[in-house]
């Protein structure tokens, strides 16, 4: 029997990003199969997919032999840990998974013949000597730090995306993604957001690093998502910046974050993390002259309230669980 469906594989598809991409391919109307080793992934991320017939879960590392079985149309690489906190806790993983995970589903991306999309990161761009960040920026990574295993990793990935495009004839995308926010972040990544808004809801200070004048700008995941797949259906194959342009520093995200949850959570400030880039910001000209016109949608105050409904409800069964 013929199946006229694709079907895509979404590597890290029990992860944050990752969760948002299986539910986007499904309702494009595809067959996905959602991959992940569960190390930062989270099957609760997923379990409402689980009784759709398209949709299928495979509990695997994809630094190991992957075996799909039948057609695979579209890949979706976004396994790898995605904040500071874990390339500390994990950095053979993060290594691992960048490259030699990368390299089994570009092997297999090339036996499918199936289209292959990398989840790359500003992180390429180090802490930068350019601002805004464009594509053609080489960056200012230090190997050597405790970044690098994250950041090194994803520059291999890309190179090894854009190889196995030019020796192999593989379609690849490279996506290079900024500072995402949204529901089903980890409540304990270490980032940010999980951070400010789990400290705001608990009535605790805010940890601020720093002077908090170092600057990121923070995209919603729907318009993320929307800006992968849009490159995922075009022709793009050089790396593109998707990320929302609205550049603040720590401190103001953080005011933002109290004024949503109304909370009077004073800040208190913690020591720098090494090689914290002091300023990250993307210039996505590119995305929307090659992304038909895609640039972000949602508002700061809107994705920060449906963020918060998503905290608080997490925080809630955690004080339901312990009673
Ligand atoms: N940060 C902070 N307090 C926290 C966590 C992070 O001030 O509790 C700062 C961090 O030093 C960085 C920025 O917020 O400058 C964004 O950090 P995150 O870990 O979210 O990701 P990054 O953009 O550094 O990869």
């Amino acid at each position: 029997m013929s199946d006229e469906l694709k079907k895509v594989l979404v590597t890290g598809g029990a992860g944050f990003i990752g969760s948002h991409l299986c539910e986007r391919m499904l309702a494009d109307g595809h067959r996905v199969v959602a991959m992940d080793n569960l190390v930062t992934g989270d099957l609760r991320n997923i379990e409402h997919l689980l009784p759709e017939e398209r949709f299928s879960f495979v509990h695997q590392d994809v630094t190991e032999f992957i075996h799909v079985s039948g057609r695979l149309d579209y890949i979706l690489h976004f396994a790898s840990p995605a904040s500071p906190i874990d390339y500390l806790e994990l950095p053979i993983q993060t290594l691992k998974v960048g490259a030699l995970g990368t390299h089994k589903v570009l092997g297999l991306a090339r036996a499918k013949k199936a289209r292959f999309l990398l989840a790359s990161t500003s992180e390429v761009y180090g802490d930068p000597l350019e601002h805004p960040q464009q594509e053609n920026y080489w960056g200012n990574v230090n190997p050597v730090g405790p970044r690098g295993c994250y950041d090194e990793a994803k520059r291999f990935a890309e190179a090894c995306a854009m190889a196995y495009h030019r020796h192999h004839g593989v379609e690849t995308r490279i996506v290079r993604i900024f500072n995402t926010y949204g529901p089903r972040m980890r409540l304990n990544d270490g980032r940010v957001l999980p951070a400010f808004m789990s400290q705001a809801l608990r009535g605790e200070d805010l940890t601020v690093f720093g002077d908090g004048s170092q600057t990121r700008s923070f995209c919603y995941v729907d318009d993320l998502v929307e800006g992968i797949t849009r490159l995922l259906y075009s022709d793009e194959v050089e790396p593109t910046n998707v990320g929302n342009p609205a550049e603040m520093t720590i401190r103001q995200f953080g005011e933002a974050i109290l004024k949503i949850t109304g909370s009077n959570s004073k800040f208190i400030e913690k020591p720098l993390p090494v090689d914290d880039p002091k300023v990250r910001q993307p210039d996505i000209t590119k995305a929307r002259r090659v992304l038909d016109g895609w640039e972000p949608k949602v508002p700061l105050d809107e994705g920060l309230v449906t963020t918060m409904e998503y905290f608080r409800s997490r925080i809630q069964e955690e004080v339901t669980a312990a009673q």
